[in-house]
């Protein structure tokens, strides 16, 4: 479960951007989370209630957006959309694949209300 400790930096962040940006309070916060991430987004969603309990975010809207990363296959160079609980190319079954997108977590929008 590291999704607790993203969620904590996450929340710094977010933070950091509402001080910078002098924003009186925040309506909805999307992240985007790459299906390569290892990432769980239930847990994340889970986490964010956690670490937002008893914060002026405990009310914001936190949206999750799921990314389908994709990988390519090194032996034979096909290109595909990977989900992680089924690690084979499609076209060979090799599981030797290297991730090409949807490794990433990402904060996507801050909406001030
Ligand atoms: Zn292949």
């Amino acid at each position: 479960m590291h999704e607790l400790g993203i969620c904590d930096a996450l929340l710094k962040m977010v933070r950091g951007i509402i001080q910078d940006e002098e924003l009186e309070s925040v309506e909805r916060i999307t992240v985007e989370i790459g299906s390569l991430s290892g990432v769980v987004p239930k847990y994340m969603a889970d986490c964010w209630v956690a670490v937002c309990d008893g914060t002026e975010l405990e009310q914001t809207e936190f949206v999750i957006e799921e990314l389908a990363g994709t990988a390519k296959c090194l032996d034979c160079g096909m290109e595909f959309t990977a989900n992680l609980n089924d690690l084979t190319c499609p076209g060979c079954r090799s599981k030797k694949l290297l991730p090409l997108t949807g490794r990433d977590l990402t904060l996507k929008e801050i909406l001030a209300s």
